[in-house]
């Protein structure tokens, strides 16, 4: 994505596989391979997979590689579906024995509250590290899927190909990468997120962050047993490598860690400078990265809408994911696609008033503060008064956050 040009707008072909060419020769210094076919973008997608879920199955074989895991994350990150969507329709596939599944879509209800309450902190250790973290770069051969380990090797192509890593596989490289090859956490989280379809800064950094230790008691880790078992043998059955997971959970923790007492880290986040004034008169509704749906609330007020691709935005995001939201705009035919920095593309339409969804990303917001915005509450997955009663200290571990919605969250009655 260039950041010198001026705004300018685009269409974006019908036919996929032109759509695809279209983005890939826009946006020619973003990497990584095209959109597969098994990922189409959009809400129509979006609604197939959630009427496909198996809840049940999900509660007894999500952390196998090959479970029946609903690949849900793209669609729910981009605002395709919503989360409260989601619970009423696992609630009407399975009124009962689907609370493992319900339980997982609270997580990411968890860390998006998490971020709403501290910001750019998340980018930061929200806690002393427990273990003594080495915070190193990350080396080529992690991001070339050169280790010569097969499992983690295989872990990084998926990614680069598709886009997507089952959670176990996030879980695993995390934890091979910060507490076997003494990455930083944060380089290994804006590497992944990246390559995501469903790269989210509040469910990345703070998984990421789970398993380094600095938002959790102790550190992630796992052994050979563990990742043979939940992965089929399907890496360990050939493997000829000197395997480092080779060992008993003790021999392990007494070779990885050792106790810190190092302060939290914090970085600090370059802040973009507002517009002095703004000279325009119109209201336009700005559609983001998170309400790329036609059922958003915002899809039908009477003014000029638009997205932008932006560099400040997206500027290291993978193709992929920006074709994957080229298929989401294309199920929105009243949303004008606008390619610049959002500020330009705004004051070239005259814009005084925006109005737009609610987001905890205080990068976007900061892009707005020059104008007059409405912030649009976002659909909740559950009622207001519940949310209203968690406050910051239940936002400390899941375990208490839980405790105030989880029984909601489980009897919600499916319509
Ligand atoms: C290191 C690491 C990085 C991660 N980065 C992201 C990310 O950038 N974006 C993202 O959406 N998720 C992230 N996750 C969480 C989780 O791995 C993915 O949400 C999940 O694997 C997506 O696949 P699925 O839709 O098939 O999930 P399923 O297992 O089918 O779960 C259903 C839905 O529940 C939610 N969910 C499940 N597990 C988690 C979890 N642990 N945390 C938060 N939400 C969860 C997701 O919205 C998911 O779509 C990360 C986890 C780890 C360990």
């Amino acid at each position: 994505m260039t950041t010198a040009t001026p705004p300018f707008a685009i269409t974006l072909p019908a036919d996929r596989q032109q759509r695809l060419q279209f983005m890939r020769s826009l946006f020619t210094s973003h990497t990584g391979d095209d959109l597969t076919q098994a990922w189409p973008g959009g809400r129509a997608e979006g609604l197939r997979r959630l009427a496909k879920m198996q809840p049940l199955a999900y509660g007894k074989n999500r952390n196998f590689l090959g479970g029946q895991v609903t690949r849900l994350s793209p669609y729910l990150r981009h605002g395709c579906l919503s989360l409260g969507e989601a619970i009423q329709a696992t609630k009407q596939l399975a009124s009962s024995g689907a609370d493992k599944l319900l339980f997982e879509f609270a997580w990411r209800d968890y860390w998006r509250k998490v971020w709403y309450a501290n910001g750019h902190a998340i980018d930061s250790d929200m806690e002393p590290e427990k273990v003594r973290l080495r915070r190193e770069a990350l080396s080529t051969d992690l991001q070339e899927a050169a280790t010569g380990l097969p499992c983690m090797d295989h872990f990084v192509q998926t990614l680069k190909q598709s886009g997507y890593l089952h959670n176990h596989a996030r879980m695993w490289l995390a934890s091979y990468m910060v507490h076997w090859r003494g990455v930083d956490w944060r380089a290994g989280a804006s590497w992944m997120q990246r390559l995501l379809l469903d790269g989210d800064q509040a469910s990345n950094n703070l998984s990421w962050q789970w398993v380094a230790s600095t938002f959790g008691s102790k550190p992630y880790f796992f052994n050979k047993e563990n990742l043979s078992k939940y992965s089929a043998n399907q890496f360990c059955q050939h493997c000829q490598a000197a395997c480092p997971f080779d060992d008993s959970y003790e021999a392990l923790s007494d070779r990885l860690f050792e106790p810190s007492s190092a302060p939290v880290k914090i970085y600090q986040k370059p802040t973009h400078k507002p517009r002095p004034s703004i000279v325009g008169q119109h209201t336009v509704v700005l559609f983001h990265d998170e309400m790329l749906s036609s059922e958003n609330a915002c899809y039908a007020m009477p003014h000029r809408q638009v997205f932008v691709f932006d560099p400040d935005l997206q500027q290291e995001w993978a193709l992929h994911r920006l074709q994957f939201i080229a298929d989401c705009l294309m199920e929105m035919p009243e949303v004008e696609v606008w390619v610049g920095h959002t500020s330009d593309v705004l004051e070239s339409l005259g814009a005084a008033n925006i109005v737009t969804q609610n987001t905890p990303n205080l990068t976007l917001k900061g892009l707005l503060q020059a104008y007059q915005v409405d912030y649009l509450a976002e659909p909740l997955a559950y009622d207001a008064e519940l949310a209203n009663k968690i406050t910051a200290k239940d936002l400390k571990r899941f375990s208490k956050y839980w405790a105030i919605v989880g029984s909601a969250i489980l009897r919600q009655a499916a319509n």
